[in-house]
């Protein structure tokens, strides 16, 4: 059977890595999570100290750009690819709030996105890939079979994120992580490189009223339909 290419664009904290995540699985195809990648730069220029202080230094990043690293090594007891940044696993580390905080303004840059779309696209070359982003219908795979674009309403996704931090031992409030959602969806639709939107052929998905089990099946069922039409 042929192979599709599925891109899953929208807001942050929608719930779209753990679909696509799910959708991959079930389908035997390849998972990739951009925002890792848009993270992991964001990371590096944090510990260099080009973000995230009074004196940002979007040149001297730009300048170091070919020297960040970025791969995704599967690993099979979590059964999913984690980040390496310059051969350091960051998995953990990106997904702080810290991180959060300065990611937006990181993907921003042109030359940033420039560096990660050309790499996204190369992955998905044999198609047979499930992307999450918030430009993958729209600029990395305009020509994807399928395009989902997640929404659903601040609140929601907030309270989503702000349980996930606190399992993970973060001491945030949930006001801090509201106000981080909100920021991040002005600045990525805002932007004037590749901002969020949606693609004029992509299936908007509202999900704030709706459980896991229930997108998965309806989001596995649009996926079978494209497929079987191949
Ligand atoms: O998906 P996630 O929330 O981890 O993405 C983190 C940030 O990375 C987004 O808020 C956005 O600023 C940026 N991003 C992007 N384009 C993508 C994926 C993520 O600009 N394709």
């Amino acid at each position: 059977m042929q192979k599709i290419t599925i891109a899953i664009d929208g807001f942050s904290s929608t719930g779209k890595s753990t679909i696509a995540k799910q959708l991959a699985k079930s389908l035997g195809y390849i998972y990739v999570d951009t925002g890792a990648m848009y993270r992991a730069v964001t990371l590096f220029a944090m510990r260099n100290g080009f973000v995230g202080t009074e004196n940002t230094n979007i040149g001297a990043l730009v300048k170091l750009l070919p020297k960040i690293n970025l791969k995704f090594v599967y690993n099979d007891a979590l059964g999913f690819a984690e980040m390496y940044l310059n051969n350091e696993n960051v998995e953990k580390e990106i997904r702080t709030l810290e991180v959060s905080r300065n990611v937006s303004q990181v993907a921003t840059i042109e030359e940033v996105r420039y560096k990660l779309v050309d790499m996204q696209k190369k992955m998905g070359v044999e198609k047979g890939i499930v992307m999450d982003g918030r430009d993958i219908g729209t600029v990395v795979f305009p020509d994807a079979e399928l395009k989902l674009f997640m929404t659903a309403s601040a609140e929601k996704r907030a309270t989503r994120r702000y349980k996930e931090l606190l399992d993970k031992g973060d001491k945030v409030t949930f006001k801090e992580v509201l106000k981080n959602v909100e920021q991040r969806d002005y600045t990525d639709s805002h932007r004037e490189f590749s901002p969020l939107k949606l693609a004029d052929d992509a299936i908007e998905f509202d999900n704030s009223d709706m459980g896991l089990e229930e997108q998965f099946e309806r989001i596995l069922n649009y996926s079978q339909r494209v497929i079987d039409k191949q």
